[in-house]
Order: structure tokens, then sequence, then C-alpha cells
């Protein structure tokens, strides 16, 4: 039986048979996790209460033939107190947990520096200091920045000038100058890319003192250019398995 020891936050829970669960985590050091924890649907189960969503914990594994088994845990934030009795704070939260979980696809490859944005963005939502809009907004533009998706927000996406300009283009990338700016950008005020730029570079004073308009029109981008990537992401899965089963039978058709 071979152990582990892992820091993560609890993603979603799922059940499994009559008594168990399989719990996916975003951990510090093996990426994402799918691990059954035994026995935590009976009312008597203390580590059930434990691994629930939004929970931050310290979790021993022993690595299973096909999941892994958690035997014990320690919480170390129990964020779900300060975040699933505000609609606000919880639509933010499930929102930031869905966005962890797609973004972390492949199980076992290290995702460090998103698990880091995850657990800050969960301790600034249970902390009810910030907005909570705010908060999953800087969560999901530094999420994008992970990814290899960040928006060009002040330079042209296309050609590099410096701008800022006032047109955006999520197909082309974020902002764009009015040379090379296609048919069907949006232009959105200065602020509202000035704030987006504030909440992708943690410059909270700034944006904080964006009015309700820019936030929402904001909201609106980056949740435009969320939608862009994963969907094209999605969308290339497909593809790339079809291509070799369509192959083989129109091959097999032409003999
Ligand atoms: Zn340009």
């Amino acid at each position: 039986m071979s152990l582990y020891r892992d820091t993560g936050v609890v993603l979603r829970v799922q059940k499994l048979g009559e008594a168990d669960r399989i719990i996916t985590l975003i951990t510090q050091k093996h990426g994402k996790v799918r691990a059954v924890a035994k026995g935590v649907r009976r009312t008597t189960s203390r580590l059930g209460a434990r691994v629930e969503p939004f929970a931050h914990v310290d979790v021993q594994f022993y690595t299973g033939r096909t999941l892994d088994v958690i035997t014990q845990v320690q919480t170390l934030d129990a964020f779900g107190a300060g975040i699933v009795g505000d609609y606000q704070r919880y639509t933010a939260g499930c929102a930031i947990l869905e966005t962890a979980d797609r973004m972390s696809a492949e199980e076992g490859e290290p995702v460090l520096r998103l698990y880091l944005l995850v657990a800050g963005a969960l301790r600034a939502l249970a902390d009810g200091e910030r907005d909570a809009s705010l908060v999953l907004d800087a969560f999901l533009l530094r999420a994008l920045a992970f990814a290899g998706w960040s928006p060009a927000l002040t330079e042209c996406a296309r050609c590099g000038d410096p701008g800022p300009h006032r047109a955006f283009n999520v197909h082309a990338g974020g902002s764009v100058c009015l040379r090379c700016k296609p048919p069907g950008s949006a232009s959105p005020p200065y602020e509202v890319l000035h704030l987006m730029d504030s909440l992708a570079n943690g410059r909270w004073d700034s944006a904080e003192r964006a009015t309700d308009s820019t936030r929402r029109e904001a909201s609106g981008l980056v949740a435009a250019l969320l939608q862009w990537h994963l969907e094209r992401q999605l969308r290339s899965l497909p593809l790339v398995e079809r291509r070799p089963f369509v192959g083989r039978q129109s091959a097999g058709e032409a003999e």
C-alpha cells in the first residue's frame, strides 16, 4: 500500500454506491485528484463533513488500483462556512470551482499556480471584504493567464500597437486598434479595460473605484473570453478522436 499526502481544495463530490463518495480535488503537488472517501454518506462519518466543496484540506491518500482512497483529512480552512450562506458569494464560488475543474483537465498534471489562485479566491470570498463579483473576475482573468489565454488589455492583440484602444474582440484576443478591428467588435469605455487590467494584476485599490456599470461590462467581457476559450478547447477534442474512426471506415469501404 503506497501512501501520499497533499494539500488541496475540494472541487466536486459525487455519490458512489450506498455510502461512498468520489471527491475531486485540485492539489498543490499532484494536480487534479479524484479519490474515494469511504462511508462518508453515513451520518456518523466525521470524514464526510470535511470533504465538502470549498473545503481546503490536508489529505492522506493511498494509491488504489483504479481510484486512490482518502484515509485521513485535516481541515485547513472551512471556506464553505463563509460562502454557502450568501447567494452572491456561493454562485461566484461555484464558478471558481467549475472553472478550476475544467482548466485542470489532466489528472496528475501539476497545476500549482491554479491551486494557489483557487485557494486565494475562496479565501477572499469567505472573508467577505471584497465584492464577490470582482473576486470572481480577478480569479477568471488570472486563470485565463494560467492557461496561456491572457487577453490584450492595452496593446492591440493583432499588431501590438501600445494603445490603449477602444475596440475589443474576444476572437481576436482582446483589445484591437482601429486598423485591425474585425467587424462586430465591442467598444467598451476605457474604464472597462482599465478595470480588467487592474483585476488581472491585483491592483485592488484601483479596481474598487470602478462604478457598478463598469464592473458589469467588465464581467460580461471576462465571461465571453472564458466561454470562447473553454468551448474551443472542448470542441477540439471530438475532432481529434473522430478522425481516425472515420478514416478506418472509409478505407474499409474502398476495398
Ligand atoms: Zn492593431
